[in-house]
């Protein structure tokens, strides 16, 4: 199978298996849980588990559950799901970073020994204003020469829980004139008593993503820790921790930029948010670029493996086109996807010249890209539906469908000429009589006949009514979180990003379809079951995206 395409981490890690700094690839995938996978974790799923196996190494799924608060076993669950249905198998590589809390705390104590951690009472407020600006040197806490003892006896009170939130910290000890902010003694543990979803109130002080990320790397031998590029500034103290621990392993921290996508956001703040105040149907809502959301809205695990191997790898942050996304999966679509017939906004068609109790069963190819999807048969009578907008009765110029007094073919079957109109006392049309030709059937005698149009319709005595969801970006703005005075990123959601419609006509081989299978509509896009609100009495159908990139005008 396709693996990331080469790039600047790959000459990294030949280099290290060439000089001998490593042996094995062994890298890993750590979310933390306190919300669904997005499209951007994909891409760091991808180029994890890609590495590993290029060089024939190991890929852990671990799980970076040191923040009590927002953490949740759903989460997890739902992280296991995607990242399996993406395509990649951890094996027996599952971690959890909570359960190395007692190593941690016991190497805490270890670094306290050595002078080189100390219990502050300073507030975060203080911590923050002593460590000043980059320029110039910040001021030592007044607790920064505290005896080793004391410092212990602290850190131990802060364990038991003698202390209350935000009373003291734990912090390294480190250089208070650094002009990397980051080494101006960061804190290690803080108080939170809050209970942890798989640890309950075993801690009441938990460690902070500087100090325990580094070690759940050691711990389970990974050689290189890949992260986004916002760590670059942490990766020295990635390695000061880890030079303190001489007996550990110490893996290469390496950032690559991450992938950001126009008209969405990103961040799980903004998605649980979004989530949360009901602005969007769960985490799987279709419109979002969560893992969840892109599966139910039809996306396979190959198109956004193939998104990603395209986007590529660097080091230069950038923005990618959610266009881009959505040409990829139209690619594979066009591919893969059979074709059915379904009208999605219906009108009456009646063909007065066709045996009023005779029904044809034509065949029809299941995909002109791809002969071996064969054919299948679609019944055709004297009533049918077509599109609304296919019909005008006073078409304008450059209108080619139908109207009145024009022919027009009806794929895979008769060309048909319009007759007449019915409409109702409000003057809606309600009706459309036409002839048909029996000489001009598809793949008959006369079938070459050129007409301007080709309509896709459904028989109205067995097509079956469905309702139909159209998807638009969720935000009008290419970038929601560049907001204007007084506004937030909420202001830019797309008033249009979902439409439904209730009265879609299919037809009938499509009563037995499955989630998970993907169906061009002629002429209207591809689409799929939905997963959370069909019913076998009521079908339902999500868009995946349209036949045509609609965002290039
Ligand atoms: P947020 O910043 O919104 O809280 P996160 O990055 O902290 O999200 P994590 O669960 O910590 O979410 O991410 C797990 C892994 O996925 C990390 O290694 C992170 O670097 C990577 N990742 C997250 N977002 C992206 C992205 N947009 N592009 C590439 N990789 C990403
Ligand atoms: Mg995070
Ligand atoms: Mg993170």
């Amino acid at each position: 199978r396709e693996t990331m395409p080469d790039n600047f981490i790959d000459d990294i890690i030949r280099k290290d298996l060439e000089t001998g700094w490593c042996t094995t690839v062994h890298t890993r995938f750590p979310p933390e849980p306190n919300g669904y996978l997005h499209i951007g974790h994909a891409k760091s799923i991808v180029l994890n588990f890609s590495l590993a196996e290029k060089y024939g190494g190991t890929c852990n799924l671990r799980f970076d559950d040191t923040n009590p608060e927002k953490e949740t076993e759903e989460y997890v669950r739902a992280i296991m799901e995607d990242v399996r249905w993406l395509g990649f198998d951890w094996g027996d590589r599952l971690y959890f970073a909570s359960d190395y809390f007692d190593r941690m705390y016991e190497l805490a104590v270890r670094l306290i020994k050595e002078g080189k951690a100390y219990v502050d009472h300073s507030t975060p407020e203080e911590i923050s204003r002593m460590r000043g600006v980059p320029t110039e040197p910040g001021i030592p806490s007044p607790y920064r020469d505290r005896s080793v003892e004391e410092n212990l006896e602290l850190f131990e009170k802060m364990r038991r829980g003698e202390f209350e939130e935000g009373e003291c910290v734990l912090r390294a000890k480190i250089d208070m004139s650094s002009p990397n902010m980051h080494l101006r003694d960061p804190v290690m543990y803080r108080i939170r008593k809050v209970s942890h979803y798989r640890q309950g109130d075993r801690w009441c002080i938990y460690p902070t993503y500087d100090w325990a990320h580094g070690l759940e790397d050691a711990f389970e031998g990974i050689t290189h820790s890949i992260c986004t590029l916002e760590f670059e500034v942490h990766r020295p103290l990635y390695d000061w921790f880890l030079d303190q621990i001489p007996d550990l392993p110490h893996p290469k921290q390496i950032e690559f930029a991450r992938l950001n996508l126009t008209h969405t956001v990103m961040s799980k703040r903004l998605l649980t948010q979004l989530v949360q105040e009901g602005h969007v149907d769960g985490w799987d809502d279709p419109r979002l670029p969560t893992i969840a959301g892109l599966r139910r809205r039809g996306f396979t695990p190959s198109s956004i493996r193939t998104f990603c191997y395209r986007i590529g790898v660097s080091k230069v942050e950038s923005v990618v086109d959610m266009a881009f996304l959505e040409a990829v999966i139209r690619e594979e679509l066009n591919k893969t996807a059979p074709r059915r017939m379904a009208v999605l906004e219906p009108v009456k068609l009646v063909i007065t010249n066709y045996p009023e109790d005779q029904v044809e069963w034509l065949e029809a190819e299941n995909n002109p890209e791809d002969p071996s999807a064969g054919t299948r048969l679609i019944p055709f009578c004297r009533e049918l539906y077509i599109e609304r907008e296919d019909f005008m009765e006073d078409p304008p110029p450059k209108y080619y469908r139908l109207a009145p007094g024009r022919e027009v073919r009806l794929k895979h079957a008769y060309i048909i000429r319009c007759e007449e109109v019915v409409k109702d006392e409000a003057g809606n049309i309600v009706e459309i009589r036409c002839t048909y030709d029996p000489e001009t059937r598809s793949g008959g005698r006369r079938s070459d006949r050129k007409v301007k149009a080709t309509l896709h319709w459904v028989s109205a005595r067995h097509g079956f009514r469905a309702q139909v969801r159209l998807y638009d970006r969720l935000f009008t703005k290419e970038d929601p979180t560049d907001v204007e005075e007084g506004k937030t990123f909420l202001d830019y959601i797309n008033p249009d990003s979902l439409v439904i419609l209730e009265d879609a006509v299919l037809e009938p081989s499509l009563e037995h379809v499955e989630a998970g299978e993907n169906y061009q509509f002629l002429r209207k896009g591809y689409f799929c079951l939905d997963s959370k609100y069909s019913t076998p009495e009521r079908l339902v159908f999500n868009r995946t995206v349209t036949l045509k990139d609609e965002w290039e005008r």
